[in-house]
């Protein structure tokens, strides 16, 4: 039992909300010795107990019964590093989990029950509690389109695989004629009762960003060659399909007025933004609005729950389109410059994928739009045609800038700050190119160590400010 960790896990949560061993032990009916006693390994909670933390700190079972921190710590030495394509993701927003997952799920399961008529999908766990504000159920009535579906959210039943289960039943004529219970794991993945989990395949032999920088120095390539060279030349096709996705998204939230879904009755701005142009604009003004305005596009799409593409992740999709879109449009670059670019921010974004995380949950917001403006200044700088070191600088600025930077979106609806803040980021992308164009000689910190920075920093956040809203603008907005 010791290898669990149990005894720093519970005084972490314990700490995170500001209780005293004493006020602990009264919030489970156990006196302060026996949480002394826990926290120093002596002996351990009752299941009774650990299903009273469960309640109390808001977190799943699996936590105290899983060893993340010691497979995390495996995993920084030994982890895949998989295909782009499971980085860059066409799906609805704005979650993956709560979204992409569930959608996934439909639409295989549709296609596989072609002489269904009628579908119900009933979600547990947190899909039940938060799926009305992620859209869920909007992601799943379109799966099924043209067909009827019907959605239950089932907010009782706590004996679940996962906190993000979902069952779904199809008919034929009133009678039920298949059935598969499913669970979205998060980035998009599902895994399906009773079948294996397909594990990725490590496509990319080096995955920290130094030695694919000696590696591409000695073969005299750039980075979205080295791209190329290990996904193979069919990536082309499927990264042109991504940017026509990033430009849908664009032109569909630019066309976009009105109010955003949910309670904070937020006005998509967008289209605003795109307008506004001032009679003495400036050429740096109309820069920042046009970039805002397509960043504003995407992200006010993904709380839509509408179709993006996830750029590392839904909550971050609209900085890197927004940052090609508007130098194309300026610099008149090809699209075959674009995919070029997109596979070098896409490797930006791999490293980080595999080294550290890019999950709000996980490590707050610097993993989420951090990446995404280092994947957008990575992507510009190769349209400048900027030497190998001063895309990683541009990289590297434009994390180092984010680094604490929290997750605590109102309502958990990944509309304040998570709009506003990708429109920030994209600007912050191209001032970061501009100045690596200058800096890069005297630069002291590599990409990868300011990963590795981000990545600390993230398990030294609060749980508060990792994507639970229980903290920051979620906790104090009235
Ligand atoms: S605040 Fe949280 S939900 Fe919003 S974009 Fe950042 S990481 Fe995503």
């Amino acid at each position: 039992m010791k290898h669990l960790n149990f005894a720093k896990k519970i005084s972490d949560l314990r700490e995170n909300l500001n209780m005293t061993q004493s006020d602990f032990g009264k919030k489970l009916g156990v006196s302060n010795r026996a949480v002394s006693k826990w926290e120093n390994e002596i002996s351990y909670p009752s299941i009774d107990s650990i299903y009273k933390m469960c309640k109390l700190f808001n977190v799943n079972i699996e936590y105290f019964f899983s060893n993340i921190e010691e497979e995390r710590e495996d995993n920084s030495k030994e982890n895949t590093m998989p295909t782009i394509r499971e980085l860059y993701k066409i799906g609805r927003g704005p979650s993956s989990s709560h979204t992409m997952g569930p959608e996934k799920a439909c639409l295989m399961f549709k296609k596989k029950h072609p002489e269904a008529d009628s579908f119900k999908v009933v979600l547990f766990g947190s899909l039940a509690q938060t799926g009305e504000g992620h859209r869920t159920d909007y992601a799943i009535e379109q799966a099924f389109l043209p067909k009827k579906v019907e959605i239950e959210f089932d907010c009782i039943t706590k004996d679940l695989p996962h906190p993000n289960t979902l069952d779904i039943y199809a008919y034929e004529n009133g009678v039920q004629c298949a059935f598969i219970r499913v669970c979205s794991v998060g980035g998009g993945q599902i895994l399906i009762e009773g079948e294996k989990l397909v594990e990725n395949e490590n496509l990319y032999p080096l995955h920290k960003f130094s030695d694919m920088a000696d590696y591409c120095r000695e073969k005299n390539m750039r980075l979205w060659q080295y791209v190329e060279e290990c996904e193979g030349e069919d990536i082309r096709e499927f990264i042109a399909l991504i940017w026509e996705e990033m430009k849908n998204s664009i032109k569909n939230g630019l066309n976009d007025s009105g109010n955003l879904p949910g309670k904070l009755n937020v006005q998509k701005k967008a289209q605003y933004l795109f307008r506004q142009q001032h009679m003495d604009e400036s050429e740096q003004t109309r820069e920042n609005r046009l970039v805002c305005s397509y960043a504003y596009a995407v992200s006010e799409q993904n709380a839509c729950g509408e179709k993006i593409v996830t750029a590392p992740t839904c909550g971050a999709s609209g900085v890197l389109p927004a940052v090609l879109y508007y130098i194309q449009q300026k610099r008149n670059f090809s699209d075959e410059d674009i995919y070029r670019a997109l596979e070098t921010a896409a490797l930006i974004g791999n490293i980080v994928k595999t080294n550290a995380s890019i999950s709000g949950a996980e490590c707050g917001c610097q993993a989420e739009v951090g990446t995404a403006c280092a994947m957008a200044s990575a992507a510009l700088a190769e349209l400048y045609n900027m030497s190998l070191e001063q895309i990683e600088y541009a990289a590297e600025i434009a994390i180092e800038h984010h680094l604490g930077l929290t997750c605590d979106p109102i309502y958990g609806l990944v509309q304040i700050p998570c709009i506003e803040r990708n429109a920030v980021a994209a600007m912050r992308a191209i001032n970061a190119v501009n100045l690596a164009n200058f800096l890069t000689d005297s630069r002291k910190i590599s990409f990868d160590l300011v990963v590795q920075t981000m990545y600390e920093t993230g398990k030294d956040l609060s749980r508060h400010y990792r994507e639970t809203s229980e903290g920051g603008l979620a906790k104090l907005y009235k």
